[in-house]
């Protein structure tokens, strides 16, 4: 079975295509042709997500699934969340939203944040919701090369080194992203032909 996953990004379709195994063909947006930004102005990752795959299943018809994390910092009350990509603002960098959460999280003895992620799945026209969760610590400083976002900085429970000292197997072992991927795959297994 084939099924769109809404995003631009192909790092991502690489990823769940090789959690999803051999009954399913995985498409990215760049895979069908469509290049058009969709505009994320929900405020949670469920309405996020739902956004995405609802505008591909309008679009298209087809099954189709969609994405949306957040890093959740307990001491400033949740953010950056919904808003990770651009809390520095709209450039989306990096770099720039890590040095602004260690400045904003300095004066905090509870360094405790979480990594959500929502996935919503549209398929033969009914929607479904999935979530995974990677539960850690902000540490003070950078480490690490691997990975991208606030990695450098997310040191996960019951390990002591960062997400970015993690190559992307050991990763995936745990993250956030795929255990929302699996939950969705355990659901799609039902489906297939
Ligand atoms: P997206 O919804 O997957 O695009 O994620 C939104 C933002 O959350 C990204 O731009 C990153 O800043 C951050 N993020 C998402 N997943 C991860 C991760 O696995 N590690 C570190 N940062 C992440």
């Amino acid at each position: 079975m084939e099924i769109i996953f809404a995003s631009h990004n192909e790092n991502k379709v690489t990823e769940i295509s090789a959690l999803i195994g051999a009954d399913f063909v995985v498409k990215s947006l760049n895979a069908i042709g469509y290049h058009d930004e969709i505009i994320e102005d929900g405020e949670t990752l469920e309405a996020n997500a739902l956004i995405k795959a609802r505008t591909i299943y309008n679009k298209t018809k087809s099954n189709c699934f969609a994405d949306d994390t957040g890093l959740l910092v307990e001491a400033l009350n949740n953010e950056p969340g919904v808003y990770s990509a651009r809390y520095a603002g709209e450039q989306k960098n990096a770099n720039d939203n890590m040095n602004l959460l260690l400045k904003n999280l300095a004066d905090f003895d509870n360094k405790n944040a979480r990594f959500v992620t929502v996935i919503a799945l549209i398929i033969e026209g009914k929607e479904y919701l999935f979530e995974g969760e990677l539960i850690g610590k902000i540490t003070e400083n950078k480490t690490g090369k691997f990975g991208f976002g606030y990695d450098p900085i997310f040191i996960p429970n019951g390990f002591n080194i960062s997400l970015a000292e993690m190559d992307l197997k050991e990763k995936n072992k745990i993250s956030h992203r795929a255990k929302a991927f699996e939950k969705m795959i355990d659901l799609l297994t039902t489906y297939k032909q």
